[in-house]
């Protein structure tokens, strides 16, 4: 006799943004609402055949708002429900679903379950709301099985918007009004949504061995980034990196990782580094990567001890770093760990 077969567990995690706001009466302003109010407006989630179960944020919060105490939060949730669920589904704000995403990535080491991170531009109440399509499909992707062995398709944190999936921490927010506000400019989709979800194999998250989940909690806030301008002097320089306390900066340089290549610039960098900081370059462009060896004002950084990002994301980096740095690694082991991709963040 055929076995029956078990209707997918999905737990939803409601931490706010748009996709659940509704708009104050007094301040006109929108402010996120409980989800309730979220799933009374999207009766379609009745007809997919799966057992789902909430939690929200108390209150919901506006991601702008968003802590590494919020990460904590979702990633303990996760840890807590990991083997009585077979996904996740985070409902955030767009401003900084990516960093969230990044930041999850590293802490939930050995995920094998997708954790999809969804949210919208306008509010699920909206006649012309994208949350609705985005709450339904992030659902289906996160109940989604690879019909050859049964085992989840996705088995990483990834984001869902509009007709993307992409890596979590690959993304990047495109746009303040698209509807397809997400990219990863340096790695392609994990899945494309249209008429079917189409998932790009290649590009999915694999690991073969079976170690159990395991969630990291400590997380360092002591990391900045940097901006590098024209209009930059050595003092804004030196003030940035002589904030107190600060462990690691994340640069942020011209084209392939250069920067000005005069003693004001590098002598203040260098010497940040012999204190122990730790400096990772990461391009200010959109698309492509740092390569320091490139040019001489690249060149230079390398030659002060600043570690090449490659193509990481600035969301990716600096959530790495406070990663690394929240294990208790030391300045030189979190340089170490740097060089190498951790959870497919970076291409080398
Ligand atoms: N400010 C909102 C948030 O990030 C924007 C959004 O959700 O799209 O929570």
């Amino acid at each position: 006799m055929e076995k029956t077969k078990r209707r997918p567990r999905i737990l939803i995690i409601y931490t706010g943004g748009t996709i659940g706001m509704i708009e104050d009466p007094e301040t006109r302003t929108l402010r996120p609402f409980n989800f309730n109010h979220l799933i009374d407006n999207v009766p379609k989630v009745k007809m997919l055949d799966y057992d789902i179960e909430h939690m929200q944020f108390d209150p919901p919060i506006d991601s702008s708002n968003v802590t590494h105490a919020h990460w904590q939060q979702i990633a303990t949730q996760i840890g807590k429900n990991y083997n009585d669920f077979d996904g996740f589904v985070v409902l955030h704000g767009t401003d900084t679903m990516a960093y969230t995403a990044s930041a999850l990535s590293f802490m939930l080491e050995h995920l094998r379950k997708p954790v999809i991170i969804t949210g919208s531009q306008l509010p699920i109440g909206e006649v012309r709301t994208d949350g609705e399509e985005n709450l339904i499909t992030a659902l289906q992707i996160a109940a989604a099985v690879d019909p050859v062995n049964g085992e989840p398709m996705v088995q990483e944190v990834a984001l869902l918007f509009a007709n993307y999936l992409w890596r979590g921490n690959r993304s990047t927010k495109m746009s303040a009004d698209n509807f397809n506000a997400f990219k990863s400019n340096n790695y392609p989709p994990l899945a494309r949504i249209g008429l079917s979800i189409q998932f790009n194999n290649d590009a999915l998250w694999r690991v073969y061995d079976k170690t159990p989940l395991k969630v990291h909690l400590g997380l360092n806030s002591d990391v900045i980034v940097v901006y590098v301008t024209p209009g930059m002097t050595e003092h804004s320089l030196r003030q940035q990196l002589e904030t107190p306390g600060v462990k690691g900066v994340v640069l942020k340089t011209y084209g392939a990782g250069n920067a000005p290549s005069c003693e004001w610039f590098n002598r203040p960098i260098k010497e940040a580094i012999d204190r122990g900081i730790v400096v990772l370059n990461v391009t200010q462009c959109a698309n492509g990567a740092v390569s320091q060896r490139r040019y001489f004002t690249g060149d230079c950084l390398a030659r002060c001890g600043v570690i090449s990002g490659h193509d990481i994301t600035t969301e990716a980096a600096l959530t790495k770093m406070m990663f690394l740095f929240g294990t208790g690694l030391s300045a030189k082991q979190v340089s170490n760990c740097l060089l190498r991709p951790i959870c497919g963040e970076m291409t080398i």
